[in-house]
């Protein structure tokens, strides 16, 4: 089985539902730089400071600051076992700059229409304690606002509005070819349905990372 994995697709293509199916499967480190980087923002770091003012306006953070993070990542042990890149890399600068720190196995790349995604992100709320994930249109909680598992109060993340996802989705368009144009030949290469994640059985995922 791979178990050093790259989970690639849009914002909002749903790779972190796919990620969660993969834990259900296998014990992998969960690397989400959008995670990541929030955590930064919401403690005030010094790479949080850096990275507000282009999340809030969709923008990519800068290589450097992105790379450097993954490489202290990387050194936690959780790490050793494996672990699933979850939005990175974003440029090919960052893929070039991960290939000399370790080599990744598997891209699983999910596809998901245009108009899905812009229900899926508009919608997209989170509770502000245990970090699960709902939707307003498709998966709402059972009470408004309130969460299902731990009873906190949902939030709405600053970057999901109409605005920054035009701008994170040609972001996205504009990078993805050249990515995996520059994995081509070297990485395996799966395409994942992404409008099927949250049926995928186990056994599904296995297949998937044989
Ligand atoms: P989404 O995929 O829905 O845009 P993420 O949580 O992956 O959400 O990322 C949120 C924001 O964090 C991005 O718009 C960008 O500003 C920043 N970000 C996350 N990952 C990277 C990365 N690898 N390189 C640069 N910026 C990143
Ligand atoms: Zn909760």
């Amino acid at each position: 089985m791979k178990t050093k994995l790259l989970l690639f697709g849009a914002p909002g293509a749903g790779k972190g539902t796919l990620a969660g199916k993969i834990l259900d499967v296998v014990k992998l480190a969960h690397i989400s730089t959008g995670d990541l980087l929030r955590e930064n923002v919401k403690k005030q770091t010094p790479i949080g400071l850096t990275a507000k003012g282009f999340m809030d306006k969709g923008q990519l953070v800068p290589d450097e600051v992105v790379i450097k993070m993954i490489q202290e990542r990387l050194k936690q042990p959780d790490c050793k076992q494996g672990f699933m890149f979850d939005g990175f890399p974003r440029t090919v600068a960052q893929a070039q700059a991960l290939d000399k720190i370790t080599k990744i196995e598997l891209i699983l790349e999910i596809q998901v229409p245009f108009d899905i995604i812009v229900q899926r992100v508009l919608g997209r709320i989170s509770c502000s304690k245990c970090g699960a994930v709902y939707n307003t249109y498709s998966n709402p909680p059972k009470v408004e606002n309130v969460c299902d598992k731990c009873g906190s109060k949902m939030e709405h993340r600053a970057d999901d509005t109409e605005a920054t996802l035009k701008t994170r989705f040609d972001t996205y368009n504009k990078n993805a070819q050249p990515i995996l144009e520059y994995y081509k030949g070297k990485v395996a290469h799966r395409i994942v349905d992404g409008l099927h994640t949250l049926e995928m059985t186990k056994d599904d995922i296995k297949k998937l990372m044989v």
